[in-house]
Order: structure tokens, then C-alpha cells, then sequence
């Protein structure tokens, strides 16, 4: 323990703009017994209010005098002291990310004020059973009917829930209070804790791993012993039995003692996920989300700490969860992209995972049918040790899978959504009673639209998208929520032919029920599954027959099993390509094969239908034969040829302004005074040779691919560079900047090798 002096602190983790530390004594009855994470009172300002802050750091060294310290006035009692590694990891994620030190903490910490505990009451009986039905029939003769009915169950029960005797029995509280008065019954308080999962289930023992899933158990396990803690990669198609993996990873922690953190993407979050952790580990398991109360997300961090929990299961925010002995982290379908945060401090959650795993000497297993780029090169380099799963346990063989060509479609008189062969099939499915998913690769609504008399495109007035076209004539910006009416006529030139383009989920229905006479269509995508629940209710209704296809966006391909589905067909493949980013071709990869692993589950072999107008792609392609090695090696390729992570680092600085001029200036002169501070490549350098020393490539400053939001202007800065320091060497220049610039109205923020447009 340090006996340091001095308290590095802090002030009030809610306000942002104070983003610094300041120092006080620690006055001597607190010295040793103050520390890392306490939150404490101290004087601020001139009029030396008190307000709270957090020590984050206690230490002998100071450069003040004496005399200018103030000292800390004492510590809050009810605050949750943070523990000292989550300020290590904040600190990191401040350094790594680029932020403010008080939103990295607010990232870190579950909870930021304790929670009155929940209360539960009881009635336990004093006297012995004949000494009660003793007073029972007291209670009989003197017709006091109440009092003789809590007589009555206390005779039967010794201990009765309070809550029980007045809803039940009808009992009120008086009669209860002169029982306890005469010595009769004792009332007590007890505290519990709030359980987010209500689950009844029998407990089940695992299923008996096979040889590759052994190997696996085998050597993590092994390692673990050894002292060796690594990253593991575990590469498996749909079905090949990673997740009966994890579970014995677990078992096998347990019985060290050790504590697990599960990640697994919102979405896959099911109570099927959920069914099988429990029959497994009963009431050790628990959940973190953003659906918990705040009452329940404290509790479920009081019982990690207490030891009282093995297993959290939760998106990227339960790697926040304070376990005393974690022993692993495991990272489900680590290639989603809601890994990574979008807001600041925007981490990763498999690199803040392995230095969190750092901290606490845990183990981190990363697994995925299709893993990204950066964990598959990270293998390849022999940073993570690499594991693959090929077959399936179940037996079961993948589906087979053919390429269609919309264009020649087209070409052949063809017009519709529906390929010739798909609509063959889906008639097949329908008089077999079989199911089919249609699959769009994009979100759920139309697209834009526009004059076809002069070209005019509908457009957000306070960002620069198109607006997208709903059922029932509404126009809605997905960017800002406004909405509008579609305009009969042509604000520009007065045509009535003012259209929509393009098909949504929602015209696909449409066609669905006039292309196929009795059909039964269910619809999932971001319209459908507004409301709590609808995502699973939409799912349940399925699974059990309740439509022949379900059609839907990128929402459908995530880890269902339905053995009934015997057809998937994936609509417009391409669509996904034409993102502008240089992930487009990753996503469209992860997203066909995803879809591909849908069809078959059962005991019937399935069919895919890939329909696209590019046909050649190598996204298509590899996804079609299902070979993620050629994909990967083709993609790893191109990232180097471009310039791209994670061959090479990249880091994009948005700069925002409410005034555009002011924002274009301002990024201009971050630009110059990166270039005057840092090695850079000269800006007509070829930027797509890699550069291995580390200098800088800089390009723009330039309007964002979406350049207002809200009425607020968007422009970035792209800095590459082969080495993650250089990087963070700029944010901090920028940074410091920035500060000393004390520009109110532009604000600026960091991505770290970005996975989504900013
Ligand atoms: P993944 O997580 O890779 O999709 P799962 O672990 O969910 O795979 O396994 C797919 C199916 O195979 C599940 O129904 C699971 O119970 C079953 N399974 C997994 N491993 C085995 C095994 N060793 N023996 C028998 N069945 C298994
Ligand atoms: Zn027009
Ligand atoms: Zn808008």
C-alpha cells in the first residue's frame, strides 16, 4: 500500500470539461487508508465548494509548495470505490482511443453510485407448535379470524415471506405488529439481491467433446496452468461446436477458482444463449446489458465481487464487470463490428480485452466462423495461438451454395427481385412445407426519391443524406429522425412522376404476397423490431411454423438454428460492396457466409441462392465456396496494396462545427500543424505504398462522406501510418491543441482504425 501524500484527483467524473487532475494533500488521518479509485470530497474554485472527485493515483511527488495544496476534506461513504485496475484500463483506453480521462472512466465503471440494496421481510414464529396452537384457538374463541389465519400457516411453516401473509392471507400490518409486540411472531429485514434472469432450469452436464474440440480445452487449460496466458483464435464454421467449447473453458475455470467474462454480441443474446449457460451453470451465471435497471446492474457487480457469480454474459459493456479472480475472457463472433465502441472513447473491445486480460492474468479466447482481418493476421503473425473447428459435431453438411447472375436476368427479360431458379425453389419449398429466409444485405427501408423528369432528390433539410422512402407515404432521415411527407409533385419542376428507387424489405414482402398465392410472410428488420421483444417474438413465431418465409436484413443471419429453413436466398449480394469503406468487402464476406450457414441446420441438406451483379467478386465468390483462407488471402492483399488496416495503422480525426467555414479553417490548420511536428510523407507521396518506418501519410483535411448531421458540419483528417505510436503521438498533439486553440464551438474526436463511416 502506498502512504504516499499527496492524492492526484479527478473532479466530478459527470463534467467533461474540467478534464485534468488535481492535486491535494491527504490530510494525516487518511494516510494509508485513503486510495487508487476512492471517491473523495474536496475543495474547488475560488469559493472552495465541495464537490467530488476520484483519486487516481496517491503518490510522494509533487511539484508544488507546501503551503498551495489543498487538502482532501474526506472520503464519501456511499460512492463505490473504482477499482484500481479499472483506472489502469481507463488510462489506457484514454491513451489508446483518445479521450477525456472522464469519459474513459464513465466507460469503465458498470456503475457509478451505489444502489439501495433490495429488501425482503419475514415472519418467523417465536413460540414452539403447541404454544401456538395454543394461541390459535385463543384467537378461534375470540373470533379474531386474521389473526387465527397467520396462526394457522405458522403452525404449518416456521419461517413466512411477509409479503405473502399480506397479499395471500389478507392480513393487515396492525395485526402483524401486535403479534410481534406480544412475543408471538419476530419481523425481520433481510437484503437480496436483484437477479435479472428468471430461469427455472434443470441442471445438464455438458456433451463429451470431440477430438478438435478436446485439443483445444486441452492445451487453453494447459497453458493456463503453466503460468502462459496467450490470445486464442478459434476458427469454426457455424455449428462446428465453439460454443460447448467455451463452456467446458469454464468448467474448467471454475474448478480453478477463476472467473469468466463471456462477450457475446447483443443481438445473439437470446434466452437460448441464455437457457444454455444456465442448465450448465445454474444461478452463477449472470447478465449485464443496457436492459438491466441500474439497481440490477449494481447488484450484479456486488455479486461478482463477493465471489457470488463464475460467468457474466453480456455485450462489449460487460468487460466492465469487477471480478477479484478473473481468469478468462471470451469473445463470441469476434468480427462484429458492435465491438467496437461509437462513441468516445471509441475501443475495441477484443484489444481493451487483451490488456484488461493483461492486468488480471486472465486468458482470452477470441472465436468466429468468419474472423476479421485483423485477429486472422494477428494469427497469421503469431500474436494469438490459432485453433480451427471443420466439421460439424451434429453431422449436418453445409449447404450447397450457387451464384446467380442478376444481369443476366435482365438480359433475359427477367425484371423481377426474384431470379428465375430462387422462384423455382421457393415454390419447391411451399408445396413441401418447408421454410425459406430471403436475405437483404442492407437496412430496412427503400431508398431515396427522386424526379424522374429532372433528377431531384429528396433530401434531409438539416443533413446531407436522401431521405428514405416508408409504407404509407412517409419520408424519414435515418441520420436526424426527421420526417416528412412524400410530395405529390416535384418541388423543382411540378412532375407527378416523383418516385421511389430501389426495394426494401418492406416492397420484398409486398412482391412476396402478390408473386405467391397464400403465402405467409414474416418481416424482421430495423421497422419490425422497434419494441422490446419483437426481435425474439418475430424469431419464436417462426421456429414455429407460423410463416414459409421470413424475410429481413442482416438482423436474420445472426446464429439461428431453424431446421425446418431448407432455403436461403441472399437478393442483391452486391449491395453490401458498394459501401465506400475499405471493409465493404469484409462485411459482404461475413455477412454471405453467415447467411449460407442458415440453411440446412437440420436433418434436410439446404440450398442457397446467392443472386448478384457481380458475380465475380472475390467476396462472392469465397463466400460461395466457402474458403475463408482464399478470401482472407485475397483481402490481405489488397489491405496492403491500399494502405490499410491491419497492415498499417489508420486514425481518422472528425472535426465538428456548427459554422462551416470556421470548420473548414480549423481542420486546415490542425493539418499544417501536424505536418510541421510530425515526419510526414509528402502529400503527392504514393499513398499506397507502405511505408514500414513509421512516417506519417496524412490526407485531407475533407468534407465527411456525410458532411452535415443535425446542422452540424463534418470533416476529416486520415493519418496512416505503419506504427499505433506514431498515431497516438498526433492525437496527443492535437489535443494539446485543441486546448490551448480553446475553441468553444469546434469539437473534435478520434477513431482508431475505424470500422464503420464516421
Ligand atoms: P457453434 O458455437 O460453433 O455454432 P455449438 O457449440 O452451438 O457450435 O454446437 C452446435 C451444435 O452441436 C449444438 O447443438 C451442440 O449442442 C452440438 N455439439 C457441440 N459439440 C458437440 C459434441 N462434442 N458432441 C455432440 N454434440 C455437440
Ligand atoms: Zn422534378
Ligand atoms: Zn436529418
Amino acid at each position: 500500500m502506498t502512504q504516499g501524500k499527496y492524492a492526484n484527483i479527478i473532479i466530478d467524473i459527470s463534467h467533461e470539461k474540467v478534464d485534468k487532475t488535481f492535486q491535494y494533500k491527504i490530510p494525516e488521518q487518511l494516510r494509508g487508508i485513503l486510495e487508487e479509485g476512492m471517491c473523495v470530497q474536496v475543495p474547488f474554485g475560488k469559493g472552495d465548494h465541495l464537490r467530488q472527485g476520484y483519486v487516481v493515483e496517491v503518490t510522494d511527488q509533487t511539484q508544488f509548495p507546501e503551503d498551495r495544496l489543498k487538502q482532501v476534506a474526506g472520503i464519501v461513504r456511499e460512492s463505490l470505490p473504482v477499482e484500481a485496475d479499472a483506472i489502469k484500463l481507463a488510462a489506457w483506453m484514454k491513451q489508446t482511443y483518445g479521450s477525456t480521462m472522464i469519459a474513459a472512466l464513465k466507460t469503465v465503471l458498470p456503475v457509478k453510485q451505489a444502489m439501495k440494496p433490495k429488501e425482503k421481510k419475514k415472519i418467523t414464529r417465536l413460540l414452539t407448535i403447541e404454544e401456538t396452537r395454543w394461541v390459535w384457538a385463543e384467537a378461534i374463541r375470540k373470533h379474531q379470524g386474521a389473526r387465527a389465519k397467520v396462526l394457522e400457516e405458522l403452525i404449518r411453516e416456521e419461517v413466512l415471506p411477509y409479503e405473502l401473509v399480506r397479499a395471500k392471507l389478507n392480513v393487515s400490518p396492525t395485526t402483524l405488529k401486535s403479534l410481534e409486540s406480544q412475543g408471538i411472531i419476530k419481523i425481520e429485514r433481510e437484503n437480496y439481491y436483484r437477479n435479472p434472469v428468471k430461469l427455472e432450469v434443470n441442471r445438464e452436464d455438458g456433451r463429451e467433446l470431440n477430438g478438435e474440440q478436446a485439443r483445444i480445452r486441452d492445451q487453453v487449460l494447459c497453458d493456463f496452468d503453466e503460468g502462459k496466458r496467450k490470445t486464442y483464435l478459434i476458427h469454426g464454421i457455424t455449428g462446428s461446436g465453439k460454443t460447448e467449447v467455451y463452456l467446458s473453458l469454464i468448467e474448467g475455470m471454475i474448478k480453478r477458482k477463476k472467473q469468466c467474462i463471456v462477450l457475446i454480441p447483443e443481438i445473439a443474446l437470446t434466452y437460448q444463449t441464455l437457457l444454455r449457460f444456465y442448465k450448465r451453470f445454474g444461478d452463477r451465471v449472470s447478465v449485464m446489458n443496457s436492459t438491466l435497471s441500474a439497481g440490477e446492474k449494481f447488484d450484479q457487480c456486488e455479486r461478482a465481487k463477493k465471489g457470488e457469480l463464475d460467468v457474466i454474459i453480456g455485450p462489449r459493456s460487460a468487460l466492465f464487470v469487477p471480478f477479484p479472480n478473473l481468469g478468462m475472457i471470451v469473445i463470441d463472433e469476434e468480427h462484429e463490428s458492435s465491438y467496437k465502441s461509437e462513441t468516445m472513447p471509441r475501443y475495441h473491445a477484443r484489444e481493451s480485452a487483451e490488456y484488461l486480460a493483461g492486468l488480471k492474468g486472465a486468458c482470452l479466447v477470441l472465436g468466429s466462423a468468419t474472423p476479421s482481418l485483423e485477429a486472422y493476421y494477428r494469427a497469421q503473425k503469431g500474436s494469438y495461438e490459432l485453433f480451427t473447428l471443420n466439421r460439424r459435431p451434429t453431422g449436418g453438411n453445409l449447404a450447397s451454395v450457387s451464384i446467380i447472375d442478376l444481369r443476366k436476368e435482365l438480359r433475359e427479360g427477367n425484371r423481377s427481385i426474384f431470379s428465375r431458379k430462387l422462384q423455382e425453389l421457393m415454390e419447391e419449398r411451399l408445396s413441401k412445407k418447408e421454410q425459406a429466409m430471403l436475405f437483404l444485405n442492407r437496412r430496412g427501408y427503400a431508398g431515396f426519391v427522386s424526379c424522374r423528369a429532372c433528377g431531384y432528390v429528396m433530401k434531409c433539410p438539416h443533413c446531407d443524406v436522401s431521405l428514405s422512402q416508408h409504407l404509407g407515404g412517409r419520408m424519414v432521415c435515418h441520420y436526424c429522425g426527421y420526417e416528412t411527407r412524400q410530395p405529390q409533385k416535384c418541388p423543382e419542376c411540378g412532375s407527378a412522376y416523383i418516385l421511389g428507387f430501389k426495394a426494401g424489405t418492406e416492397q420484398i414482402e409486398q412482391q412476396l404476397l402478390s408473386r405467391f398465392q397464400g403465402i405467409r410472410v414474416l418481416r424482421m428488420d430495423a421497422d419490425t423490431t422497434r419494441k422490446k421483444d419483437s426481435y425474439e417474438k418475430i424469431l419464436a413465431a417462426f421456429c414455429a411454423g407460423e410463416a414459409d418465409v421470413l424475410v429481413g436484413t442482416q438482423m436474420i443471419v445472426k446464429g439461428h438454428d431453424f431446421p425446418n429453413v431448407t432455403l436461403v436466398g441472399v437478393l442483391a449480394a452486391d449491395l453490401s460492396l458498394n459501401d465506400s469503406d475499405y471493409r465493404s468487402g469484409e462485411r459482404t464476406f461475413q455477412l454471405l457466409t453467415q447467411a449460407a450457414g442458415r440453411a440446412g441446420r437440420g436433418q434436410r441438406p439446404g440450398e442457397v441462392l446467392i443472386q448478384t451483379y457481380r458475380p465475380d467478386h472475390y467476396s462472392i465468390l469465397c463466400s460461395a465456396s466457402q474458403d475463408y483462407r482464399a478470401f482472407y488471402e485475397k483481402e490481405i492483399m489488397y489491405r496492403g496494396l491500399g494502405g490499410y488496416p491491419p497492415v498499417i495503422h489508420m486514425m481518422a480525426i472528425l472535426i465538428t462545427s456548427p459554422n462551416e467555414k470556421r470548420g473548414e479553417t480549423f481542420a486546415g490548420r490542425i493539418v499544417e500543424m501536424i505536418k510541421e511536428q510530425m515526419p510526414c510523407l509528402a502529400d503527392n507521396s504514393d499513398v499506397k505504398k507502405v511505408d514500414t518506418s513509421g512516417k506519417v501519410t496524412l490526407i485531407g483535411p475533407a468534407r465527411a462522406s456525410i458532411g452535415r448531421i443535425n446542422d452540424i458540419y463534418r470533416f476529416l483528417i486520415y493519418c496512416k501510418s505503419s506504427k499505433y505510436r506514431q498515431l497516438t503521438k498526433i492525437k496527443d498533439i492535437v489535443e494539446s491543441y485543441v486546448q490551448s486553440a480553446g475553441s468553444r464551438e469546434e469539437n473534435i474526436q478520434f477513431d482508431f482504425d475505424p470500422v464503420n463511416n464516421i
